[in-house]
């Protein structure tokens, strides 16, 4: 039979602190706000909540010891509370404990004492965006569409029909929280009538069905800042899912997209460009044209140079994000072999192919 100890993992003669401590660990892990939509983790922090309210209580405890030594076994096993000692489940406590820690979280909503709400942050939200490879170089303004869950326009987030209030909750009599006793205990638990808010609403908003929030269509201009490199994440604070309860909104995060360009190759701030070179201008050396994101300029080919040879121009490349400048432009040097020659090409290689073997 599993005990009240067992449940915190701690031992028969654990010290309160040792409690304490055991319970907040387990509680933390098993929290609702963490594990949302996990019945075993609820049902879990529930049997954790239960073991510290009657353990954390130093005259309940030994009750509980008490009881447990004279029946041969643990009492409050799971499916069955045992009315032969009193515990108060306490849910007050937890907004004191949790309101902290999980205000960052997304969803849930911790309540305070008297089922008050706590503000929680709105989520964050991701979108993407894409841009040419020129507009990535000179910098954009994208529309971005973000769906967003926003108040209802029509109740103005209140989840009452117009002309409506919601009304302080008859069964709790706006406390959010229920007690009942049963014989020797009282159970304190969130009101079910009101879910813990502690008002309800007596003719829901028709538009929203009462849940006093919408799903929207919002457009937001976003500066994309020239140079900016495929995949890059700007971060629009507040941009985001509303908050909660008076919370902070999320942020829009906006994932940039680049598409590939058919000339240059990004390395960096730099960008490399293929350059197609003859066989005599790279023996001989001469110039070349090559292009630039602001226009093509006359690259002197040194003699001798191999193909494959980067060849820098200084500060033609892309916009640096930081720091200010630009990158530079890598001519790469491509020997091109002709298919094909004229008659005085051929003549002039014959003789070339006689002196060089
Ligand atoms: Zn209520
Ligand atoms: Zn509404």
């Amino acid at each position: 039979m599993k005990t009240l100890y067992d449940t915190l993992g701690v031992s028969k003669t654990a010290s309160q602190d040792e409690i304490k401590k055991a319970y907040r660990k387990l509680a933390r892990e098993h929290h609702p706000d963490r594990n949302p939509g996990d019945t075993a983790a609820e049902e879990r922090f529930k049997e954790v909540q239960t073991a510290y309210d009657v353990l954390g209580d130093e005259a309940k405890r030994k009750q509980y010891d008490r009881f447990g030594s004279q029946n041969g076994r643990g009492a409050g096993g799971p499916g069955q509370p045992n009315p032969n000692f009193d515990f108060d489940f306490n849910i007050g406590d937890l907004g004191d404990l949790f309101g902290g820690l999980f205000n960052g979280g997304a969803g849930g909503g911790a309540r305070s004492q008297r089922g008050r709400r706590q503000p929680v942050r709105g989520a964050d939200v991701e979108t993407q965006v894409r841009l040419s490879f020129e507009d990535s170089l000179s910098g954009a303004e994208a529309k971005v569409p973000v769906e967003l869950t926003v108040a209802c326009h029509v109740c103005a987030g209140t989840g009452a029909e117009p002309g409506t209030a919601p009304v302080i909750c008859p069964e709790c009599n706006g406390r959010g929280v229920k007690s009942e006793s049963q014989g020797l205990f009282a159970l304190s638990q969130p009101c079910p009538r009101c879910r813990g808010n502690g008002t309800v609403i007596e003719q829901p908003c028709k538009s929203c069905r009462g849940s006093g929030r919408e799903r929207r269509l919002k457009t937001y201009t976003v500066k994309i800042k020239p140079g900016v490199k495929d995949g890059t994440r700007i971060r629009l604070k507040g941009k985001g899912e509303a908050g909660e309860n008076g919370g902070p909104a999320g942020d829009l995060v906006v994932r940039v997209h680049v598409a590939a360009s058919n000339l240059y190759e990004r390395r960096g701030d730099d960008l490399i460009v293929q350059t197609p070179v003859s066989y005599a201008t790279a023996v001989l050396g001469g110039t070349v044209d090559v292009p630039t994101p602001e226009g093509a300029v006359s690259l002197k080919i040194p003699s001798g140079s191999e193909d494959g040879k980067l060849i820098r121009i200084k500060g033609r490349g892309a916009p640096r994000i930081t720091g200010g400048g630009k990158g530079d432009v890598l001519a790469r040097v491509r020997i091109q072999v002709p298919k094909r020659v004229n008659k005085k090409e051929r003549e002039l290689l014959e003789q070339l192919q006689k002196v060089s073997g």
